[in-house]
């Protein structure tokens, strides 16, 4: 039985990618998760699965790889909002794109996928949104730390193992231990922004992001996913649980944890300009909590691929950014086939 050990992801605040690609392999390996993270754990900001919106939005500037794995990952998260809205809690919904930069969609590369598309007409949105284009479609929200948790499960049911530790350098990996038992045929390194120290990798670069969870108690806010970007960066995300995240926030390299108010009160005019309905006032905002969390950066984008150092087989896959939720099915199938060539290289069948 192939032994695979994914290092990166937690059992309580669950991780998007190493969930994913444990539940992406096939059932007869032995799976183990190394995580970092417990239940009861305080909220840290080392990891950042449970703070994303978290909205599927094609957005532009995407490389050609990139691309295929949101397509994976659009095919799957629609089969879901299809199959299984409620346990899942991956649903459609009508998404506005608006663009202040640009009056072209030409170099939109979803705009022949995504169903619904047009381009609207100015009168269907508020002047202070500031469109020089906007687009409709119909998009996908989840609510993200229901979502891991259902995964989760899922994950468990296939016998997949737990393992609480930190893990200072990869070649732990290259002897059995106690902690970790025999030598994995195949490390899949998840660790998002902790893969910066553990590759060496000096693309890795957190972002901060700043948000405001709001109730939406009469569902004026949930009608629809918005999402403005060229100049300015602000989205208004409903989860379609009752709230809706309300953001715009990225400061690059900065770790800080703190609250900032006068971040709050731009996302509030920000989101204002949007949706009249949000307040200016972050005082008559109907909050459950505001939320700081670090995105895995990665400057040249996201890493899907693998590598043999002395030895040890392993798969890379970090460097999410603001968009890990959207790619995560498509990273999980691109992981289990890299995971699967190194199990099953080409040449004859072992005896
Ligand atoms: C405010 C905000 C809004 C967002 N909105 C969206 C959105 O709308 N749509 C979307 O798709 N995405 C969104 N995202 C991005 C999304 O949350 C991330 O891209 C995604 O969670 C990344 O998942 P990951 O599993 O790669 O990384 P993480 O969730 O950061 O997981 C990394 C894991 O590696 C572990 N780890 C790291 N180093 C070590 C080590 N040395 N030893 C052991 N374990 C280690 C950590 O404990 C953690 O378990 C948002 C993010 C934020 C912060």
């Amino acid at each position: 039985m192939p032994r695979v050990t994914i290092v990166g992801s937690g059992k309580s605040y669950l991780c998007v990618f190493g969930l994913t690609i444990a539940e992406s392999l096939p059932l007869h390996y032995d799976v183990t998760i190394v995580a970092r993270d417990m239940p009861g754990d305080a909220d840290t900001l080392d990891w950042a699965s449970p703070w994303a919106g978290a909205g599927w939005g094609g957005g532009t500037g995407s490389s050609p790889e990139e691309i295929e794995i949101m397509k994976a990952s659009w095919r799957y998260f629609w089969e879901l909002s299809e199959r299984c809205p409620a346990e899942s809690t991956v649903k459609r919904i009508k998404s506005v794109y608006i663009r202040d930069n640009t009056d072209t969609d030409e170099d939109i590369w979803w705009k022949d996928m995504m169903p619904d598309y047009r381009i609207m007409d100015p009168s269907e949105l508020p002047a202070s949104a500031d469109a020089k284009i906007a687009i409709t479609y119909t998009g996908m929200v989840m609510t993200a730390p229901r979502y891991i948790e259902w995964l989760r499960k899922r994950v468990e049911a296939k016998g997949v193992k737990f393992v609480r530790a930190t893990i200072a350098s990869f070649d732990e990996f290259r002897t059995a231990s106690e902690k970790f038992g025999p030598v994995p045929d195949v490390l899949v390194n998840a660790t998002g922004v902790g893969a910066g120290k553990l590759v060496g990798d000096p693309e890795v670069e957190p972002v901060r992001g700043q948000t405001i969870l709001l109730r939406d108690t009469d569902g004026q806010l949930s009608k629809q996913m918005m999402l403005r970007s060229g100049n300015d960066y602000c989205y208004i995300i409903p989860r379609l649980d009752g709230t809706v995240v309300i953001g715009g926030i990225k400061d690059y390299g900065s770790t800080s944890p703190e609250i900032s108010y006068e971040q709050k009160l731009d996302i509030c005019k920000r989101a204002h300009e949007l949706n009249p309905l949000i307040p200016t006032d972050p005082s008559k905002l109907d909050a459950v909590r505001d939320i700081v969390g670090l995105r895995p950066g990665r400057k040249s984008g996201l890493r899907v691929d693998s590598e043999e150092t002395n030895g040890l087989k392993i798969v890379h896959a970090y460097g999410a950014g603001g968009g890990g939720f959207a790619l995560s099915a498509g990273v999980g199938r691109k992981c289990a086939a890299l995971v699967d060539a190194f199990v099953n290289p080409p040449g004859p069948l072992k005896p």
